[in-house]
């Protein structure tokens, strides 16, 4: 059966609150913000997700996902509004996974409960680190025995799924403690862990720190040695690496985000939030005021060729990569006439492989990831 991409398949929500502004963080997140600035954010997200049309295309088991900023400081009463409004616009129906971002200093388990009992069954958690001198440099809010203790409260409130996100290449990490902090990641349990290398935004702390000289990265060496043992190590744990930076037990891949991977349309509410129809990008404005204000989106129309190309990148961002026959589906092209050169440069450097109808990035053309998606562009 042909997949329709018309429909959306997945309702992403942003809340962009953070009880304190982490050191590396650039996402669209205010330290500032109290009950009244939550309570009027609310209600101008219930009023945007109101204005839209009863009967757009969106499929019955969308996907939802609260991301942030951290959804997790937001009162009970305020995100069942929020969940109310996506349930009367059919944005939530029978949401195949509905999934909540928590940070583990801002839990507790009657909130996790009530969560849960909202219609949450997946939980993801901002940890980065379970070493105490890493977690104070980060600006995270938690000590390493609180993020233990927000995964077991989760499992206490109902929730069967749960994420663990790490950091690494972060200054004063070392190939012993990122080991250590995976141990520990795992020994909790998880059934997902994403890991991400530090990049170095301009305007975040950590970016002004190493150029006053304040802190210092990891030689590159120590960050690829840091790369290897998480590629070496999550696997041989029984978690399978199904994206870049994502790794899961079997069945437990996160089925929201492979919607953006797959390059499908998704609708998204919120300061920052960007949705995706399949043709245009619309971006919600990224100042808290500006978006209270009700600022128009920016869109963006998405010529034939921005569209194969970023289908191209997102798909070889997975371990499944790219089907050949949806290429065709989709562009009306030959993924072969039209990268050619692309293919056999990646080729020759072993980045990439065929096998059967899809073609996918190896892993050592994962660990050069940017440098390989160049070439399709
Ligand atoms: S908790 Fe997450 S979103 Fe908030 S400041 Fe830290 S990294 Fe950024």
């Amino acid at each position: 059966m042909t997949r329709s991409w018309s429909a959306y398949q997945g309702i992403y929500v942003h809340i962009p609150f953070c009880v304190h502004k982490c050191a590396y963080c650039d996402f669209a997140s205010y330290q500032i913000y109290n009950d009244h600035i939550m309570a009027d954010y609310t209600r101008r997200l219930v009023e945007e997700i109101r204005q839209w049309q009863p009967d757009l295309p969106i499929r019955t088991d969308a996907t939802v996902y609260f991301g942030g900023g951290t959804p997790s400081v937001l009162p009970m009463g305020l995100l069942a509004r929020i969940v109310d409004a996506l349930k009367e616009r059919g944005f939530w129906n029978c949401p195949a996974e509905a999934t909540l971002e928590a940070n583990p200093g801002t839990v507790d388990l009657e909130w996790l409960r009530a969560c849960h009992q909202l219609g949450f069954d997946r939980l993801s958690l901002g940890i980065q680190s379970f070493q105490p001198a890493e977690l104070a440099a980060m600006g995270r809010i938690h000590t390493a025995d609180e993020a233990k203790e927000a995964i077991a409260l989760a499992r206490q409130a109902g929730f069967t799924r749960i994420s663990g996100d790490l950091i690494y290449g972060y200054p004063g990490q070392t190939v012993d403690s990122v080991r250590d902090s995976l141990q520990q990641l795992l020994q909790t349990g998880v059934d997902h862990v994403s890991v991400y290398g530090l990049t170095v935004e301009e305007g975040t702390l950590v970016h002004a720190q190493l150029e006053k000289g304040q802190a210092t990265l990891p030689s590159e060496e120590a960050a690829g040695a840091m790369y290897g043992l998480l590629m070496d190590e999550l696997p041989k744990a029984g978690y399978a690496r199904y994206e870049i930076s994502n790794f899961a037990r079997p069945g437990q891949e996160s089925r929201h985000n492979q919607i953006y991977w797959h390059y499908d349309p998704y609708m998204a509410f919120g300061a920052a939030a960007c949705r995706f129809n399949g043709k245009r990008r619309e971006t919600n404005a990224r100042s808290l005021v500006a978006y209270l204000k009700g600022e128009v989106p920016e869109r963006e129309e998405l010529t034939p060729e921005i569209r194969r190309e970023e289908l191209v990148f997102m798909s070889l961002r997975t371990s499944k990569g790219l089907s050949l026959t949806e290429f065709q589906e989709r562009t009306g092209e030959d993924f072969f006439h039209i990268y050619k050169e692309g293919w056999e440069h990646c080729q020759k450097r072993g980045w990439i492989r065929q096998k059967g109808d899809r073609i996918a990035l190896t892993s050592l053309g994962m660990q050069y990831g940017n440098l390989a998606f160049e070439e399709f562009l």
